[in-house]
């Protein structure tokens, strides 16, 4: 039998908390380490499994039901997934939870609004407060804290490695990992 362990990385954080880059941070070690791995960018998600779906919280909550319903999938054959949206509503969150059971893992990406406006990677939080995008999360519509996640990243005293790094140690600490193996 195949000693691959599924679990799923569930990243909740702001638009420009740092999901995207520690997951990329996170891919590089894991594969390294010969991990099998599947990733559910949000935005890619959004660009294909969702397409056509919108911002309302009936359609966030459809967005991230069909990331949970993926994520479940893999990760009981197997296959460690980090899935990478916003998924603002804790209730959506907890839904994933029960589905996936001990293989979820929440990791609570986090920066406040204002650390996440300076650095307004793609410029949507200018665009937000103009009004050109409406229902965006953390400036006009809102974004639920997980209230006991497995993992907190704090990215405004982390760098990303620090934080990718904190993720492995939790991953080999709990079994999920084998630690690296040091020449
Ligand atoms: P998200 O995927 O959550 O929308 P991104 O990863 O696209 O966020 O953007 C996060 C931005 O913050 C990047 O420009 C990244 O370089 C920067 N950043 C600064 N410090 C950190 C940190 N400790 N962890 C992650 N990103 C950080």
């Amino acid at each position: 039998m195949s000693d691959d362990k599924g679990y799923c990385l569930w990243f909740t954080g702001l638009s420009g908390a740092g999901k995207t880059t520690i997951t990329n941070q996170l891919v590089k070690e894991l594969l390294k380490r010969g991990s099998k791995l599947e990733v559910l960018d949000g935005d890619v998600v959004r660009e294909n499994l969702s397409k056509g779906l919108g911002f309302s919280k009936e359609d966030r909550d459809t967005n991230i039901r069909r990331i949970a319903f993926v994520a479940n999938l893999l990760s009981r054959n197997g296959v460690p997934v980090i899935t990478a949206a916003i998924s603002p509503y804790r209730e959506i969150r907890d839904e994933a939870r029960q589905m996936m059971g001990d293989r979820f893992i929440e990791i609570y990406v986090k920066a406040s609004v204002e650390t996440c406006e300076e650095r307004d990677v793609k410029g949507l939080y200018a665009k937000a407060r103009s009004g050109e995008i409406k229902e965006f999360t953390g400036v006009s519509d809102p974004y639920e804290e997980p209230v006991d996640p497995e993992i907190t990243v704090e990215t405004e005293q982390q760098s990303p490695e620090e934080s990718a790094q904190q993720i492995i140690g939790y991953l080999e600490k709990h079994g999920w990992l084998k630690p690296a193996v040091h020449a």
